[in-house]
């Protein structure tokens, strides 16, 4: 019989209750795959269940390897977090909402585009540099400095020109991030969990004023500038069109076409 381990029976009861695997479990903390369990149980509580999710998103594997500069990367059947930063239940509710995209071809973050009227055409985000007042961000791309993260509509390396109002948008933002940021925001906000600060914080942060820093990521940024694109009616994120589309596709009243 093998010894008793922590980390291999907290592995396993991820396979059995999501059809999670974890890959090369004894690199893996038993606090970490606790944390792991309990974002899982929070995306499927906003699922309905562990039934919905394991449909919906699971036959996964989940590893900790080199990732380059990126926390986390994610694959139709596969996510890898850095190994070398701690794991955040944000970063995985984010790359879970990516698989889970994948697994329906994309399609739930280009429904999420359409749904929202926003859309992605790079020519007409390259037309738009050469507006002082339409480009928040340098030539080359973004810069870290207040009115110069790429936050307005199409300022972007995608070019993509979000609809509605997101909680948020840098260089990085197309329909992919956009789908994977509202599906953890909705599972935040207006609830009491580990998230509920970030996504309150996230709205909040926009009634700031110019130049100060947000208590979130730190960031110093022009709030008030950016509140019209971002701050919901009565800084209400359940007015915004997203949190409509997570709610509907979490609970079946979104149906795709096709
Ligand atoms: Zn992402």
């Amino acid at each position: 019989m093998d010894k008793y381990s922590p980390t291999l029976e907290k592995s396993a009861r991820l396979q059995t209750d999501f059809k999670i695997r974890i890959k090369q479990t004894q690199s893996w903390l038993a606090d970490e795959l606790d944390e792991l369990r309990h974002a899982i149980t929070l995306l499927a509580d906003a699922l309905g269940g562990n039934e919905n999710l394991t449909r919906q998103i699971g036959d996964v594997s989940i590893e900790r390897t080199d990732t380059g500069t990126k926390l986390g990367l994610a694959y139709k059947s596969r996510i890898q977090f850095s190994a070398k930063s701690p794991l955040s239940t944000w970063s995985v509710i984010h790359e879970l909402a990516h698989v889970w995209d994948a697994k329906h071809g994309w399609d739930l973050s280009a429904a999420l585009e359409k749904y929202t009227d926003g859309f992605t055409d790079p020519r007409l985000s390259a037309a738009k540099k050469s507006i002082p007042a339409e480009w928040d961000a340098g030539a080359e791309g973004a810069e870290h400095k207040p009115g110069y993260y790429g936050r307005k509509p199409g300022v972007n390396k995608y070019g993509y020109f979000y609809g509605d109002k997101p909680s948020g948008s840098n260089w990085n933002f197309n329909c992919k991030e956009d789908f994977a940021e509202s599906t953890v925001m909705y599972c935040g906000w207006g609830r009491d969990n580990i998230l509920s600060r970030t996504a309150h914080g996230r709205i909040e942060r926009y009634l700031l004023s110019n130049g100060s820093k947000d208590p979130i990521y730190d960031i110093a940024d022009n709030w008030s500038d950016y509140a019209p694109y971002f701050y919901p009616e009565g800084g209400d994120y359940t007015k915004t069109k997203r949190w409509q589309f997570i709610d509907g596709l979490m609970h079946d009243k979104i149906k795709l076409e096709k």
